[in-house]
């Protein structure tokens, strides 16, 4: 590598990383960023190239490796083509790199190598969009931005968009404002080309009189029942094809949008600019007839289906956005960060919406305009490209979720693709993972406001509940029959019975909304089969927990919830068994440490992930199942 383009890629990474910082600009992996550089070939010849954004890197934490060194001569030449179709451009910019290992260029690759200036940096600045988006004639955008911007058409990205700048005249101007679409500005440093970039937003912010874009103006109230938002995120998931995430934003902002009359006609007229349909289809949905807005999208596949290869089938008809007059805006995706992008954007288009309202009348791309981009070959390869994890857009309960058992099924649960609420009396719930897809609730499992606040949590945040793992529970100590403790038989059976029964009352409702059918696991015991002497309290309240699972499992299954158990044994590295409970607990027996562990008939010794993954296996498995019990104890002769 060059000093010198050492130094420039340093000033790119830094100066991308400022422009993608800032959600006003670019959001959502929004925007491309590129600089003009030489490099030395392998046969040690200088090379002319420009260090252009990967695709799939977000700017604001885009890094060094996330630029494609591409030759600026081969771009040149596909540039001096008529036509370019998508497919071929990236064949073509994959092998005009130095560097067979970067990142597949940004589409706009050729724009960025054909424009003047050393460095080029793209956004789709809420500003600007919103000035175009306005309806405001060329001449006017110049008047507002000043003589050395050019205004040119909406044209599709890619190559008809290099092309036609190929074709203008870009002498005496540093930036080109694409109408409905965004922002170029172009220098000879990185840094001169972000302060113009920021210059002509803050002329455009003040002709718009606007501040602050995006801003969610603080929380409204938790409007609407549980069940009415659990009922959404099933419709939205049937109409998907999948279950899906719903997300009650909570955003006073978004609220007072979705409660205003002619909501529908203000956000009819299409995304600010053309990217965001991607995340958020081209309009929300208005209310809650999540049918009628599947209807709608399958007919405005078809009044353009012939506009794609016929081999592309559509995408599924569900909203991802939702404005209703009395739950506000809620978004909807596969994953959690799928629901942070819609709700961002969702909230700067309505901003967007509102200041070209206020100096014009707002307007987008054509609904055909919108489809060509919504259907892009390159656009849709992006989402082929994903892979669904097999709890993807599920949502678990989890009881004792902050340690043990409880915890190793929480983690594994997310690591499946679940978002997870757990509850535990330790606070250290709240902070088990910095995920968006996990919520911790702290509080007693037998009191009835902990089992509401964690369903609260679950539906709100995540729309409904599909799983409900009962992980929490106490093993008293040992106490013999005769001299049995009430405040210690009235505890055991609180926690491991009253609270479960409490859980299952409340959880029902929402639970027989799951999508794809409601799975509860029991986390039971070797000791309902086989009980020990000394354990009385223990015992008897896991065996009634274990009956009123069996008893859900026959009132639940007309809903299609499966209610199964699992029964781990002597599960040895958990939070209670310190080293030195452990090594009198084998000296009891007269046993060694390791002995102790692996006391079963596979002498194998059972641990927390093992009884995660075959709660988790009942979870994404085992659909004709239910009202069965599964040992994870390594084998006993008592229960065999
Ligand atoms: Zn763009």
């Amino acid at each position: 590598m060059t000093t010198e383009l050492q130094r420039d890629l340093a000033d790119i990474v830094r100066v991308s990383r400022e422009l993608g910082g800032d959600p006003s600009l670019v959001l959502h992996g929004g925007g491309n960023t590129s600089i003009k550089t030489t490099g030395i070939d392998v046969t040690g010849a200088p090379v002319d190239l420009v260090l252009v954004k990967g695709s799939g890197w977000d700017l604001g934490t885009i890094e060094a490796p996330g630029f494609a060194p591409l030759r600026r001569d081969r771009l040149a030449e596909l540039l001096s083509l008529a036509e370019l179709d998508d497919v071929t451009m990236v064949n073509e910019m994959r092998q005009a790199s130095l560097d067979a290992a970067a990142p597949t260029a940004s589409i706009e690759a050729l724009l960025h190598a054909y424009l003047p200036g050393k460095a080029v940096l793209h956004s789709h600045a809420n500003a600007i969009v919103a000035l175009t988006n306005s309806g405001l004639s060329d001449a006017e955008i110049v008047s507002v931005l000043g003589e050395r911007v050019l205004v040119l058409p909406y044209i599709m990205p890619g190559f008809p968009l290099a092309r036609l700048i190929a074709d203008s005249d870009v002498s005496g101007v540093d930036a080109v404002v694409l109408r409905n679409h965004g922002l170029f500005t172009f220098a000879d440093a990185a840094d001169t080309a972000l302060s113009r970039h920021r210059e002509l937003v803050a002329l455009a912010d003040t002709h718009l009189g606007v501040s602050t874009w995006g801003n969610p103006g603080g929380t409204a109230p938790a409007s609407g029942t549980v069940t009415e938002l659990a009922t959404l995120r099933r419709d939205v998931s049937r109409a998907a094809g999948t279950p899906m995430l719903v997300r009650q934003t909570r955003s006073a902002r978004g609220a007072e949008f979705a409660a205003r009359p002619g909501v529908a006609e203000l956000t009819r007229r299409g995304t600010a600019t053309p990217e965001h349909v991607i995340h958020t289809k081209r309009t929300p949905m208005i209310g809650r007839d999540v049918e009628a807005y599947a209807a709608e999208y399958r007919a405005y596949f078809e009044r353009h289906a012939a506009r794609v290869n016929p081999a592309v089938s559509p995408l599924h008809p569900a909203p991802r956005v939702v404005l209703d007059p009395e739950l506000g805006l809620l978004v909807t995706g596969a994953t959690t960060k799928e629901l942070k992008i819609a709700g961002d954007i969702a909230l700067h288009t309505l901003d967007v919406i509102d200041a070209a309202d206020a100096i014009g009348t707002y307007g987008s791309l054509s609904e055909a305009d919108s489809f060509d981009i919504e259907y892009w070959t390159l656009e849709q390869l992006k989402l082929a490209g994903k892979q669904a994890k097999p709890l993807g857009g599920e949502v678990a309960v989890v009881t004792g979720a902050a340690s043990g058992i409880g915890r190793a099924i929480a983690e594994l649960l997310l690591a499946q693709g679940a978002a997870v609420v757990g509850i535990d009396l330790n606070a250290a719930v709240t902070t088990l993972s910095d995920s968006d897809s996990w919520r911790g609730v702290t509080g007693d499992v037998s009191a009835p406001e902990t089992i509401e606040a964690a369903v609260e949590t679950a539906v709100r945040e995540f729309g409904g509940v599909d799983m409900v793992v009962v992980a929490a529970g106490i093993f008293p100590p040992s106490q013999a029959l005769a001299e049995l403790d009430d405040e210690v038989w009235d505890r055991a059976f609180r926690v491991n019975v009253t609270a479960v029964a409490r859980l299952f009352r409340a959880v029902h409702p929402v639970l027989a909304l799951a999508p794809n059918g409601g799975r509860v696991v029991l986390v039971s015991t070797k000791n309902v089969a086989a009980p020990g002497p000394g354990v009385a309290a223990y015992s008897a309240s896991k065996t009634a927990a274990a009956q009123l699972a069996r008893v859900a499992a026959l009132e639940w299954a007309a809903d299609g919830i499966r209610v199964n158990q699992v029964e781990p044994d002597a599960v040895f590295d958990t939070a209670i068994w310190t080293p030195e409970l452990l090594a009198a607990r084998a000296a009891n027996y007269g046993l060694s440490v390791e002995e102790y562990r692996t006391r079963n008939l596979l002498r194998t010794e059972v641990r927390s992930r093992t009884v995660a993954e075959a709660v988790v296996a009942f979870c994404e498995r085992f659909p004709a199942t239910t009202g069965a019990h599964l040992s994870v104890d390594g084998g006993n002769d008592r229960v065999i």
